[in-house]
């Protein structure tokens, strides 16, 4: 039983007790009563909207989730990827990350550039090189 429901069920009870509010007491009662009526409407009515906000909330959460799953891909801990090593991003293309000795900036790039040896730090211009270490095609020498 609802409180709305309680109350209307004791309005019920003096109206079927032949409440006067001709007297007094009867008055009180059922200002009283009307008192309670509307508490009790007040408050089903903010049960409703804190449901509603409760709804509106999980929609936002929701959204949030398939944000942060595009952005940072699924439930993967970004927090420890900024050591300054190269290291190797998951997926079919390489990606990889170093940390700009200038500016401190995390330079995200992929193969291709890892190739080419060198990048341009986007944040200070500073020229980054890379050491690819074996594996790196120099150009046979004389
Ligand atoms: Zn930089």
């Amino acid at each position: 039983m609802t409180t709305a429901e309680k109350v209307a069920y004791l309005k019920g009870l003096t109206e079927g007790y032949g409440l006067d509010s001709a007297t007094k007491e009867g008055k009180i009662l059922s200002t009283i009563l009307d008192i309670l009526e509307d508490l009790a409407l007040d408050q089903q009515d903010l049960n409703d909207s804190l449901a509603e906000l409760g709804d509106g909330l999980d929609a936002v959460s929701d959204d949030l989730e398939d944000v942060e799953d595009l952005l940072f891909g699924d439930g993967e801990d970004q927090e420890d990827e900024d050591d300054g090593e190269i290291e190797d991003w998951d997926g079919e293309t390489a990606f990889y990350e170093a940390e700009c000795p200038s500016c401190g900036e995390t330079v995200t790039f992929d193969e291709g550039v890892l190739r080419q040896g060198s990048i341009q730090c986007p944040s200070c211009g500073e020229h980054l090189e890379f050491d690819l270490g074996e594996g790196e095609d120099a150009p046979p020498e004389e």
